[in-house]
């Protein structure tokens, strides 16, 4: 998936959070955005998402300010503590937006998010301990909101239950397949850093036969998982 990556203010290119979107698969585009003018940031943003047509823009802090600021036609919008108060003249985002704010922050108040995802209609996820986002659990939501909307789904339907859902399920789910071989019910825990669609291959922990295993994320934040025979199985 194409992610363009928006920094904050006084961040370089090649952060902690880009790196992480890199490291899981994704074509990261990553420009430096002037600090001192907005406007060029701004200008930076807009020709790097009309040269790459990126699937998902992520915009941090001050990034997110630029992110709101430059048209992003259908992309997806997944901002992190935007700073739309202090940057820039938008002050609403597609329905649809995910917006990460950790109620900890010190440095944008959590409240301007609540005002922005209940006037643009997003969905705002508490996650985090600070403001910059960079520990695991908020990075695996970032990446987490990256891939369901960048395949397509449409969380503004979802009920405002699902933001902790979507946090519970990033962190502390488990799931459950019955083994083709021996019929036991196998309990798996859920890791959403690996994606929202994973196949893998694991031995039954009852009767030690490969199964593949298949999970699948659906909108409502469960997980649908199945086991077949690993095809090598003698
Ligand atoms: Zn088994």
């Amino acid at each position: 998936m194409k992610i363009l990556f928006l920094h904050g203010w006084h961040s370089v290119p090649g952060g902690v959070k880009p790196t992480y979107l890199k490291e899981h698969g994704h074509e990261v585009i990553n420009p430096a955005l002037d600090d001192d003018d907005f406007t060029s940031a701004v200008k930076t943003a807009q020709a790097e998402f009309d040269k790459h047509q990126p699937h998902v823009v992520v915009g941090s802090s001050r990034g997110g300010a630029v992110a709101m600021n430059i048209n992003s036609g259908s992309a997806k919008l997944v901002l992190l503590c935007p700073a739309w108060k202090n940057w820039g003249t938008a002050s609403n985002v597609n329905p649809g937006t995910v917006i990460l704010h950790s109620r900890a922050d010190d440095v944008i108040p959590f409240a301007h998010s609540e005002e922005l995802a209940k006037s643009s209609e997003a969905t705002l996820i508490e996650v985090g301990n600070d403001h910059r986002l960079a520990d695991p659990e908020p990075l695996s939501v970032m990446l987490w909101a990256c891939e369901l909307l960048g395949s397509g789904r449409d969380l503004s339907q979802l009920d405002e239950e699902l933001p902790s859902e979507m946090i519970s399920a990033t962190s502390h789910r488990e799931s459950c397949y019955i083994c083709d071989a021996c019929g036991e019910e196998i309990i798996i825990p859920l890791d959403l850093t690996e994606g929202i669609n994973q196949t893998y291959v694991e031995d039954c922990p009852v009767c030690c036969r490969a199964n593949t295993i298949h999970v699948a994320m659906t909108e409502d934040g469960s997980a649908r998982v199945w086991a077949e025979p690993e095809q090598d199985r003698d």
